[in-house]
């Protein structure tokens, strides 16, 4: 394993980030998918940090033995800037407290044939910015790209731009998601920065890209950060590694993914119709129909005619929930996975802010 770094000079005097990058050779890199993982990228979502900790811990005895075989990069820490980031005692890791811009938006949206000019002129980029080129720059020299996150209350899902469905079911089914949410790469996320820029050296939008994936994995809820889950996550990622030919050994054959794919425009974004205390009625991974009570949202304790009930739109899979129990006016309760086309109606791109 080698040891290198991203270092991303501060914008203000005396500063600098450190962005760990650990690299595995593999025997037989010149034929097999190179790959790279990142964690972190909001950096108060801790999985895949653990995660990661945990596969490189198996990828140092493998690669003793010689059993890796395509090259693999992982950052297991992608973003130190927002790490730093402590206001009012909370970690404020999806925003850039400068700029206000989220750490997984505005990535450069370019050909992956122009890779180089990412690192171009870096000094006239601020530090956010120059770390997004980095990034960006490391998994367009890959060929499988994962990009770890996770959501606040959550199951194990992904996103997954549909031109790499339905080859990154093996994924799916390695990690045990109970939900993929089909992209429509419409987005500047780092994931379909990676896309996008296949697909324009391919012939554009439309195109399937056999052979390469780029995917956001949301590992769970925030909390989900322990020995056992970071270990079963990395024994999965370990199998995909296998499944997809990079590593050697030590997992059975993957069986085909159980759980279920929902495209963007089918999953009910449930919100807070006014501001109150929440009482939810359901959670994670529950089955819902059509009109179950799903929270009753208080506005004025001690009087509960006033309560407001939030009911299922159409049946489906609660796939997330807010962690929170206050809610101000139309904030995200829950995402339910559902068959048909949410009439709330969806602007392109991501789900959330
Ligand atoms: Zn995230």
């Amino acid at each position: 394993m080698k040891q290198n770094a991203i270092v991303i000079p501060g914008d203000t005097p005396g500063v600098s980030w450190r962005v760990p990058v650990l690299e595995f050779s593999g025997t037989e890199a010149a034929t097999k998918p190179k790959t790279y993982i990142q964690a972190a990228l909001h950096a108060n979502e801790l999985p895949g940090v653990a995660t990661l900790h945990r596969l490189c811990a198996r990828l140092r005895e493998a690669e003793a033995a010689g059993a890796i075989l395509g090259d693999i990069t992982i950052a297991p820490q992608a973003n130190p800037i927002g790490a730093s980031q402590s206001h009012f005692g909370e970690m404020q890791g999806r925003f850039d407290l400068g700029s206000r811009g989220n750490y997984n938006r505005d990535f450069p949206l370019i050909a992956a044939s122009a890779r180089d000019a990412l690192l171009v002129d870096l000094d006239h980029y601020c530090a956010p910015d120059r770390l997004k080129r980095e990034l960006l720059f490391r998994a367009l020299g890959a060929d499988l790209v994962l990009d770890l996150h996770c959501d606040d209350e959550s199951l194990s899902y992904a996103y997954i731009d549909s031109a790499f469905w339905p080859e990154a079911s093996d994924l799916a089914s390695a990690l045990q998601m109970e939900a993929v949410f089909l992209s429509d790469g419409e987005s500047s996320a780092f994931e379909e920065a990676v896309s996008y820029a296949w697909k324009q050296d391919e012939g554009g939008k439309g195109v399937s890209l056999p052979g390469r994936l780029s995917v956001t994995v949301e590992l769970r809820g925030r909390r989900d950060v322990g020995p056992d889950v970071a270990q079963r996550d990395a024994d999965g990622l370990w199998a995909f590694l296998k499944a997809r030919g990079i590593v050697d050994g030590g997992s059975p054959a993957l069986s085909p993914y159980a759980g279920s794919a929902f495209a963007l425009d089918t999953i009910e974004m449930i919100k807070a119709p006014i501001p109150g205390t929440i009482l939810f009625h359901r959670d994670i991974g529950d089955r819902v129909e059509a009109g179950d009570l799903l929270a009753v949202i208080v506005p004025h304790p001690g009087f509960p005619e006033d309560d407001v009930e939030v009911r299922a739109p159409q049946a489906g899979l609660v796939v997330t929930r807010s962690s929170a129990r206050f809610a101000r006016r139309r904030d995200d309760l829950m995402k339910i996975g559902c068959a048909a086309i949410s009439r709330a109606g969806r602007r392109a791109g991501t789900l959330e802010d």
